[in-house]
């Protein structure tokens, strides 16, 4: 009987474990589905989904190698999904369709639904483990719940790699010709403007573009990931966060690429490495929290006290943090690096979204919102998990008393201020010391051409503290 494989974020031929089961299974064909309505109201990236779009085209290729057509059909949105699938099962008597599992609720209900269709014609719907190294599901805590706090979650997975650590899969072989021609990918869906050469430059696409990223990084910088990772100016983190949110490569590859950099261990031996594994699995953590806690995925709060929070409208303010334009360099860097890039450390992220959440005390689901539409790493799991955490309002949250100071941040975290040179020109006279704080050169007008603070950073510190001292003492 023949196969489907349906990709979704999981486009690569390399370990890909509903690839690799379909080719076992049977003559296999391919299909993606583009559905920008779907993708708007998700609120994803014009530079993602151009990323999605530049990796399909390599993906293509790869397929093309092994022989598997390519089939690409419009859904426009996931509703779409069922009857459009049903129909490629008919045209070409497909008896199985493979999937990755995907974890928000809308994907699972997609998933439901399409199930549910194909079911009807006899056609089954077979989803894979592999986004994850474990089930949702399958690493709960003793009283059967899933882990709120990520230092006992992580805990359990290192028991877990030491029992069975997942492996990676062998490419698997051409399959004979099957006479079906392939669509070809569109350079360009309506709704998502092209980004810039310069942001494309920045993530190039395909496989081996990602493999190659990962084994530079693993080589020069994992051994000193722990020390330099928190330092913008420097690359001292693996940019690999587009290809892991779009599949292009998958969590067991990292995992063994650091494995191989530190004598097969992750939780001893070269700091770099574990620091490194850990940051895996906090992407881990965040996907089973989605799944565990599905109100996240619907814009909730994690700590429902903390929803009667009188967060302030403040539209200026807010467009102000938007586009980099608040008067504290560090912010206002790291959102041109964002708007330019789509891309932000992850310390900056952190920086932003205390200020947004905080000093502004603008709700977090205005920040996760912007981010998402502009981030080309764009990841509900992590993206929400990121914003609860800076806002406190999340698992494991930031105590709500401790706010960071945008001013120390910067000047601990880019100590000479290159940084902010290369994101601010505007400010680049500036020395090493003035640079993190202009307001506080005195003069009338401040900098020529940068903004005066939109707050100031101790009244609204205490503003915040008020804030959350009035949910009555719940949080
Ligand atoms: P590295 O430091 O090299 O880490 C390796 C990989 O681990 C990353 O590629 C990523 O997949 C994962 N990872 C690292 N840190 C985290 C984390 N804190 N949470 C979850 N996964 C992590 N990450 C996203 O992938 N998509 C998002 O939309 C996203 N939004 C965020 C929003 C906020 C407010 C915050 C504070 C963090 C967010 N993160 C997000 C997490 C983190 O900032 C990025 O994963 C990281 O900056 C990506 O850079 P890198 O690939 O060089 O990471």
């Amino acid at each position: 009987m023949r196969q489907l494989i349906w990709f979704r974020t999981d486009l690569r031929v390399q370990d890909n474990t509903a690839l690799n089961a379909a080719l076992a299974a049977g003559p296999t064909l391919a299909l993606f589905l583009v559905s920008p309505g779907q993708w708007q109201a998700h609120d994803d990236a014009p530079a993602k989904v151009d990323f999605w779009l530049r990796n399909l085209a390599e993906l293509a290729r790869a397929l093309r190698a092994l022989n598997v057509p390519l089939l690409i059909r419009k859904a426009d949105t996931w509703s779409d999904a069922p009857a459009v699938i049903r129909e490629i099962c008919r045209i070409h008597d497909i008896g199985t369709v493979q999937v990755n599992e995907e974890y928000g609720i809308h994907e699972s209900e997609r998933d439901r639904q399409v199930r549910a269709c194909l079911g009807a014609d006899g056609v089954d719907l077979r989803s894979h483990l592999d986004q994850l190294f474990f089930r949702p599901g399958s690493l709960l805590t003793q009283s059967g719940g899933y882990f709120q706090v990520y230092s006992q979650f992580r805990k359990v997975c290192y028991q877990r790699l030491h029992s069975a650590l997942p492996s990676c899969l062998p490419l698997p072989g051409p399959q004979q010709d099957l006479g079906i021609p392939s669509d070809v990918p569109p350079c360009t869906v309506d709704g998502f403007p092209a980004p810039s050469e310069q942001l494309r430059q920045l993530w190039p696409a395909g496989e081996a573009a990602a493999r190659e990223r990962l084994d530079a990084f693993a080589l020069e910088a994992l051994w000193c990931y722990d020390d330099r990772r928190d330092f913008p100016a420097r690359a001292g983190t693996s940019q690999l966060s587009p290809y892991l949110a779009a599949g292009v490569i998958s969590p067991r590859q990292c995992l063994h690429a650091a494995l191989a950099n530190n004598q097969g261990e992750f939780d001893s031996g070269n700091p770099g490495a574990v620091c490194w594994i850990n940051e895996l699995l906090w992407r881990e953590f965040y996907k089973h929290i989605l799944v565990g806690y599905p109100r996240v995925s619907r814009h909730r709060a994690f700590r429902q006290e903390t929803d009667a929070l009188a967060w302030r409208r403040a539209p200026d303010e807010l467009e102000a943090w938007q586009q980099g334009r608040t008067g504290i360099p560090i912010v206002d860097a790291a959102m041109r690096q964002l708007l330019a890039t789509g891309w932000m450390h992850n310390r900056l992220r952190m920086i932003v979204a205390m200020f947004l959440t905080k000093n502004l005390l603008i709700d977090w689901r205005e920040g996760e919102r912007w981010f998402m539409r502009h981030l080309i790493d764009g990841d509900l799991a992590a993206n929400n998990g990121g914003w609860q955490w800076s806002a406190s309002t999340g698992t494991d949250a930031a105590p709500y008393f401790r706010i960071f100071n945008p001013i120390s941040q910067s000047q601990k975290f880019d100590p000479d201020g290159h940084f902010l040179r290369h994101w601010l020109p505007e400010l680049a006279h500036l020395d090493k010391r003035d640079i993190h704080d202009p307001s506080a050169l005195g003069g009338l007008f401040g900098v020529p051409g940068y903004p005066q603070p939109v707050v100031d950073l101790s009244a609204s510190r205490e503003r915040a503290l008020a804030a959350f001292r009035d949910l009555g003492g719940r949080t």
